[in-house]
């Protein structure tokens, strides 16, 4: 065997080995290629899908615009609506899918993935597992099987970095070819690292097999003391550090200790790269490493570009804060260069005076054009010569607002901040990176919004961008219900400028409707409803009832699209999927949470 070659696929773990079998190497080749085939072949069956239904909404949209039954769409294809109902939209079993596992209030140790979720993440762990064996003669002697599965393994942990790196930033390019959300690339990022951890492992303990058959323990021993090599002690300090990762990552610490999860992970990652870098000196598989550092390099810095650009310069960013009823803020911030808003979309928001360099990230639910405070009165510019329209247009700024509630980290701190300033409220520098996300409902003839407490931020820019568009004509959309489900009235304070401003928008009244329910009112005074068209209940809603009114009364294709409680959305899935089989309706989830 050349030992060119043993370099190419991985072979020579360790030095001193028995001849293995050539063929065995050119085998490892041949399965990184089949393990990158499966994750091109699920980009693109993935891609194909988004862009298929991407025209079809662009179609719906156009024909609907002048169309106020939309018959057509309202009723499923059937082999797509049993397709939606068993796998799709499907939970694992019956129900549950976003409901927390909690071991009290405060320990959350996590969500049971969705059908799909299930069969592609056990598909690709079966298929890791059996490639691991493909083709390994077990008749074979001891140390010549032993050294075949550590190669082999030691192969596949390496090119599966690739994916477990690239899923893991929020930049990744898979989000926008696949539309697949950022919570479920961090669900496949935590499989590939279990799988990561365990092909490392099985790869370290078929080197200690292997030596221990062929020479004894004391070998082992020399070979990680090694001082004149660095290969076996770099290879141990990778595959430590990937254990080191999965004891450190379970729900239950991710989500009570975020920010010491974060570092710890990301020093974790760092020392397990370093290590295998160095532990593939001179072999082929280190390419793959440069390919695993390119990527996290590239998100980083196009993070930090993105940052730079948005919040510097021009005065920078700025954020008011105030204190709102119900233990939540508004938080209203005009960057030095805005995006264009769009409903659905996210951004990571840091204040170091209050939590230095960490960022959160927040559903963007408001955007206000606003006149720069020292031009609104100008009409000339510096130079006494009369400013155009393009001038003025240039000189205002957007300002976007979050509704950020009171948790117990940087929230709370920033809470109390804000608390304790004059009049609850103060304004301090900030950052804003985004944005993310951002969503389309305009080809909907029907859209059902839900929306449970704070997970109302997520609804609000759907509710004005649906009602402008009806006004003007430029939207598929013809019936349109906010459904909010709170603890209090007081919560109702959260948006009540909002949704002041969206009901004095032209034809709102012949589009949407408001039901609230209000699950612990102090009274039943508290409880009035303002008008026919915005309705205000005591206790929960009934799920099923107001699905099944939505299905009866909607009009042309229809979207239920949920934010807020996991139990909410495993509800709401449930009643639609009862009815998927003779409506044509779409369920969006987000969760707030990953
Ligand atoms: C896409 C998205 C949109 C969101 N939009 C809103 C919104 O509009 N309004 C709102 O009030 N909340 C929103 N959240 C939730 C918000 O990010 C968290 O409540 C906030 O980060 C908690 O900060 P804390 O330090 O006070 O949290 P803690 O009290 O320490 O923890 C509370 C929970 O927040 C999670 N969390 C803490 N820090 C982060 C972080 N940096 N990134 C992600 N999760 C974190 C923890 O895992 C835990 O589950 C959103 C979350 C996501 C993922």
């Amino acid at each position: 065997m050349s030992f060119e070659l043993l370099k190419r696929a991985g072979g020579g773990g360790g030095g001193g080995h028995a001849p293995e079998d050539p063929s065995a190497d050119i085998e490892n080749v041949d399965v990184q290629h089949y393990l990158g085939w499966i994750w091109v072949a699920f980009v693109g069956v993935f891609t194909l899908y988004q862009l298929v239904f991407h025209l079809i909404r662009y179609i719906r949209t156009v024909v609907c615009l002048n169309n106020d039954t939309q018959r057509y769409f309202s009723t499923p294809h059937v082999l797509f609506a049993n397709f939606r109902k068993h796998c799709l939209d499907a939970p694992l079993f019956k129900t549950r899918h976003h409901r927390e596992f909690k071991l009290s209030s405060a320990i959350n140790i996590g969500t049971l993935p969705s059908r799909l979720q299930t069969f592609m993440l056990v598909g690709y762990f079966g298929t890791n597992v059996g490639l691991a064996v493909w083709k390994v003669d077990f008749g074979k002697d001891y140390s010549v099987v032993a050294g075949e599965i550590r190669n082999r393994t030691g192969v596949m942990a390496v090119i599966n970095m690739i994916p477990l790196f690239l899923l893991a930033g929020r930049n990744n390019p898979i989000i926008k070819l696949t539309q697949i959300s950022f919570d479920t690339m961090n669900l496949i990022h935590r499989w590939f690292g279990r799988i990561v951890v365990l092909e490392a492992l099985t790869h370290t303990f078929a080197w200690v097999a292997y030596k221990v058959h062929t020479v004894g323990w004391s070998a082992v021993q020399a070979a990680i003391t090694n001082k004149k090599s660095d290969f076996i002690w770099t290879g141990l300090m990778g595959t430590v550090a990937f254990t080191f990762l999965l004891i450190q990552s379970p729900s239950a610490i991710r989500h009570a200790f975020y920010e010491s999860f974060l570092i710890g992970h990301i020093i974790g990652a760092a020392i397990a790269v370093a290590g295998v870098w160095i532990h593939l000196n001179n072999r082929h598989q280190q390419q793959m490493v440069y390919g695993v550092v390119a990527l996290w390099v590239m998100e980083r810095s196009w993070r930090l570009l993105r940052i730079l650009i948005r919040n510097v310069g021009k005065g920078g960013t700025k954020a008011d804060v105030e204190v709102l009823p119900g233990d939540a803020l508004r938080v209203t911030v005009r960057m030095a260069r805005p995006w264009t808003f769009r409903p659905g979309q996210h951004a990571y928001l840091t204040i170091p005076s209050v939590g230095l360099h960490t960022n959160h990230p927040f559903s963007l639910a408001w955007s206000e054009e606003e006149e720069d405070l020292n031009i609104t009165n100008m009409t000339a510019d510096e130079k006494g010569l009369p400013m155009n329209r393009q001038d003025i247009l240039e000189k205002r700024k957007t300002s976007m607002s979050f509704i950020v509630r009171r948790r117990t980290g940087f929230t709370e701190k920033l809470y109390k901040k804000a608390d304790l300033s004059a009049a609850g409220r103060f304004t301090c520098n900030a950052f804003v990176e985004g944005p993310y996300g951002g969503e389309d409902l305009s080809s909907y003839g029907t859209v059902m919004l839900w929306a449970a407490g704070i997970g109302i931020t997520h609804q609000v820019p759907h509710v004005r961008e649906l009602v402008a568009g009806y006004a003007n004509g430029t939207v598929a959309t013809r019936r349109l219900t906010l459904v909010w489900i709170i603890q209090s009235p007081e919560h109702l304070e959260w948006i009540r400028t909002w949704m002041t401003h969206i009901l004095s928008m032209p034809r709102r009244r012949e589009i949407l409707k408001i039901l609230l329910f209000v699950t612990r009112p102090r009274s039943t005074k508290e409880i009035h409803s303002p008008s026919s068209s915005v309705q205000m209940f005591p206790g929960r809603p009934n799920i099923q009832a107001l699905i099944d009114q939505e299905m009866q009364e909607g009009i042309g294709a229809a979207c239920v699209s949920t934010c807020g409680t996991g139990a909410l959305s495993d509800d709401l899935r449930k009643a639609i999927r009862q009815r998927e089989t003779n409506w044509n309706v779409d369920f969006r989830e987000e969760s707030f949470s990953w």
